[in-house]
């Protein structure tokens, strides 16, 4: 079963294969950086090239539409949709600082939290996380 990532502006797929691929952007210079689909894993794909060290903030965009994914709730965070085979689909909001383990897949009715840095209780997502 794979869950598939989407671009919230443009609707299109950020994983085409077993990669997120999003543009990231830091101090001028871009790369087009992988993700790994599964959440809690923070292994990142980065060119050599693209120097990228632990609390860098970088700028999220979609390698499509080129519209920016920085979260329009939270500017510390950049935001995307994810979408299960079997429909169920939400929010991947997450940390726009490398290296800073904090990630949450919000649907209608949960908010579940990954990373080391992630708030597990408390979390307000702007009353489009659950409803209680
Ligand atoms: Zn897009």
């Amino acid at each position: 079963m794979k869950r598939s990532y989407h671009c919230p502006k443009c609707n299109g797929i950020l994983n085409p294969n077993v990669k997120i691929i999003l543009k990231t952007e830091r101090a001028g210079r871009s790369a087009l950086l992988l993700f790994s689909p599964q959440p809690g894993n923070y292994h990142v794909i980065v060119p050599e090239s693209f120097p990228l060290k632990k609390h860098d903030e970088v700028r999220f965009s979609c390698p499509l539409c080129a519209r920016d994914l920085t979260s329009k709730h939270d500017p510390a965070m950049a935001e995307i949709r994810f979408a299960t085979p079997g429909g169920q689909g939400g929010s991947v909001v997450f940390s726009r600082v490398f290296g800073h383990e904090e990630t949450y897949f919000v649907t209608k009715e949960e908010v579940r939290s990954y990373g080391k840095h992630a708030a597990s209780e408390g979390i307000n997502f702007w009353g489009v996380g659950p409803r209680k």
